[in-house]
């Protein structure tokens, strides 16, 4: 063996590889050359019968040699792979269709409803789900053993896990912790952090332990609105209730009317009906309205005096309003689906329709 011929060998083999034009002659050359019985070992085997002297010359030029070779072979071999995909490729198939979610009922719904109130002004503010009994009631007029509290039947929370990691168990002992009722304590939890006069709404999930069926559920959304000034009155609760009422359905001339109602927060409670929007107040033959021609928009009145003196504003110097409404309520009727159930389903076969 002499480093010559090691020499010409490379530069055979180089030219070859150059000279290969697709994957079946590649895969001859490795047979030829590069596998275990291909000609590159049979010169690994006959370094055995070199001196030591010779094997340190010979054996790194052909380990080198043997390396640059399968780096070659590794880089056409990568080219034709290619080449095949390319060709195999047909671009007369039709595209594979990506699936594109959708916005869920609830999430269009309460966006339309917002959207109307950003446009009357509103801020809009966030509350968290869990509550103490003090925002959730007490500082709503709703105190304890107030028959009230029926109205609302309430998941209470054991403090015991869900105590914020760090605290110290005195600071919690007084408070009991529940999952909120209803949205109004946003009003309170507003009221302390802002000066009057204000336009907030507010929407957030709400939870009520009860059984479940078509009209009812134990996780909804609720939307809180309320308006608090020096001279807020009942004629402004009613114009800008129409107004908004009628921007979130969409028909200009729709009726509103107010009926005397009890919620222990406001006073005078109200009832915010809505002429049917299916069978425009006829009443004939209409499952939506029950024959009535009027729907249930909304509880609302004005902002019971208790509630500044909580916030501890002075309450003979301010008055407003305030107004609750179900968002999903308001989808169910828009969209006439009647099963509340479903929105909380994860059937995607309804949350598509929307
Ligand atoms: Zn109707």
């Amino acid at each position: 063996m002499d480093l010559k011929d090691i020499d010409a060998l490379i530069i055979k083999l180089n030219q070859e590889l150059n000279l290969i034009k697709n994957a079946k002659e590649l895969e001859g050359f490795r047979l030829k050359y590069l596998a275990r019985k291909g000609e590159l070992n049979d010169c690994f085997e006959k370094l055995k019968e070199l001196s030591v002297e010779q094997k340190r010359v010979f054996g790194p030029k052909l380990n080198t040699c043997k390396k640059e070779l399968e780096q070659r072979f590794k880089e056409k071999q990568s080219l034709f792979d290619k080449v095949t995909e390319e060709f195999f490729f047909d671009y007369t198939l039709p595209g594979k269709k990506k699936e594109i979610g959708s916005l869920h009922p609830t999430t269009l719904t309460y966006r339309h409803i917002i959207s109307v109130f950003n446009s009357f002004g509103f801020e809009i503010f966030e509350s968290n789900d869990i509550e103490s009994e003090y925002y959730n009631f007490d500082s709503l007029n709703i105190e304890k053993n107030h028959p009230a509290r029926d109205m609302w039947d309430t998941f209470w929370l054991d403090k015991k896990y869900i105590l914020p990691i760090g605290s110290k168990k005195d600071e919690f002992k007084s408070i009991n912790l529940l999952l909120k009722t209803h949205t109004s304590p946003a009003e309170m939890r507003f009221m302390e952090k802002n000066n009057p006069p204000i336009r907030m709404v507010n929407m957030g999930k709400v939870f009520r332990y009860e059984a479940t069926d078509a009209r009812h559920e134990f996780q909804l959304h609720q939307l809180e609105g309320l308006m608090i000034g020096d001279d807020i009155s009942l004629c402004n609760f009613k114009s800008i209730i129409t107004g908004m009422t009628r921007k979130i359905i969409g028909q200009k001339d729709l009726k509103v009317r107010l009926r005397p109602s009890y919620f222990p927060f406001v006073s005078p409670g109200l009832e915010v009906d809505v002429e049917c929007f299916k069978c425009h107040g006829k009443g004939s033959k209409c499952s939506l309205c029950s024959n009535s021609g009027w729907i249930e928009m909304m509880g609302a009145g004005m902002t019971h005096p208790n509630l500044y003196k909580f916030a501890k504003w002075d309450r003979y110097n301010y008055q407003g309003f305030a107004f609750g409404l179900g968002v999903e309520r308001f989808a169910m009727l828009k969209y006439q689906i009647p099963d509340i159930r479903v929105f909380n389903s994860g059937d995607l076969r309804f949350t598509k329709q929307f």
